[in-house]
């Protein structure tokens, strides 16, 4: 397989990779490496792991296969939006590779742009490849690990789920986009002309549950409010001083019939233990059983993202054509085969 995107994701996806008996890494695509570098670069060097892989990292898809060759499947983890992952995926196809992404937009892309998704579909299909979306979230708690439950239930009236998690490991363009360290103003400000845009995700894990459940949403609302901190925060990113934006409150109802069926919140902010908040999942199904389950802390954002990734590498490649979503493949599951060590630190 090949890695392109070398980020945060990529290295953990790398570690997961080299720790498996059943997969082979054979490449990977960095924008860190220039073509005059390519030929020695060491995917260790570029992702920060700590033994060399033999592997070169490459500038492109192109110089990637042609150096590797035998590649079957592609972890794509550069964006979370759809439009700058299509060429992307195109790129893929047109070198004969299966693909799983966890872009966010991509768990459901006919969420926000039906028509890139039905050209993606066919495109695929087209060449016999297989493309899927996945993550944490999008992609498993606040979507099919909700499905998954309404699986022994015999009637579903609605669904309620809240995801409570710490940003503090994340980069500037999270602490960016999520608006921490603004004022208050400046947080309003930049939701109206979306810079600050919260969680990617909702509308995409929503159309999931719908989909699955039967049912199909009449309108989808969402909010952004300021989580504003009482305390001074810092991480290696970030300084919050009290009365300032600690992170975001992202809420969404889904609706059918003027009714809510599904809503979901997801509270993101940095150091949330500076005042006491536990960070945790909750679902809670209405019907017939209620089911409410609860996990805290947060399962963690990184490692399963990386970790859903490379667990769905094998379905992938099993799996028919066409851009697919989690609902139309296996349930996802782990290996006891990995080798602790080389997942835990490189
Ligand atoms: P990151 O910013 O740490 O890494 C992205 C990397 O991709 C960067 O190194 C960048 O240089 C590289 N890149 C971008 N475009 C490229 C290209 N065309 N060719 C080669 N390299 C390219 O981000 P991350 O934390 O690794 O996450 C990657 C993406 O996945 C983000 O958009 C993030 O929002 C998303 N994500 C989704 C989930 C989920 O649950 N679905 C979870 C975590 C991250």
């Amino acid at each position: 397989m090949i890695l392109w995107g070398l980020g945060a994701m990529g290295r953990l996806m790398a570690r997961m990779v080299l720790a498996d008996p059943d997969l082979k890494l054979v490449g990977a695509v960095s924008r860190r490496v220039s073509e005059s570098r390519a030929a020695g670069t060491d995917i260790a060097e570029v992702a920060g792991l700590n033994r060399p892989t033999g592997i070169a990292a490459s500038p492109t898809l192109a110089a990637a296969v042609e150096k590797a060759g035998g590649a079957q499947v592609v972890l794509q983890a550069t964006s979370s939006l759809a439009r700058e992952c299509a060429p992307e995926l195109q790129a893929c196809l047109e070198h004969d590779l299966d693909v799983v992404s966890i872009a966010e937009e991509l768990a459901y892309p006919w969420a926000g742009n039906p028509k890139l998704a039905d050209r993606l579909d066919e495109a695929a299909r087209e060449a016999g490849h297989t493309i899927l979306g996945t993550g944490v979230n999008p992609g498993f708690v606040l979507d099919t690990l909700i499905i998954v439950l309404t699986g022994v239930t015999g009637h579903v009236a609605s669904v309620y789920a809240r995801r409570v998690n710490d940003l503090s490991p994340f980069g500037p363009t999270v602490m960016r986009t999520q608006g921490v360290g603004l004022s208050v103003d400046q947080f309003r400000e930049k939701v109206a002309d979306g810079t600050v845009v919260g969680h990617i995700g909702f509308p995409e894990s929503m159309h999931l549950i719908a989909k699955a459940l039967g049912v199909r949403l009449t309108a989808i609302e969402q909010a952004r409010e300021p989580i504003v901190s009482k305390v001074r925060r810092q991480t290696p990113h970030v300084l919050v001083e009290p009365g300032y934006v600690a992170g975001c409150r992202h809420t969404a109802r889904g609706l059918v019939g003027g009714k809510v069926f599904i809503e979901l919140e997801h509270p993101q902010q940095v150091r949330p233990e500076a005042e006491g908040v536990q960070t945790g999942d909750y679902i809670k199904i209405a019907g017939y059983p209620d089911i409410e389950i609860k996990t805290a802390p947060e399962i963690p954002g990184g490692i399963a993202t990386a970790a859903i990734a490379v667990n769905m590498i094998k379905p992938v490649l099993e799996a028919r054509p066409g851009l697919l979503t989690m609902l139309d493949l296996p349930i996802p599951r782990g290996s006891a085969r990995r080798a602790a060590a080389v997942v835990a630190d490189g």
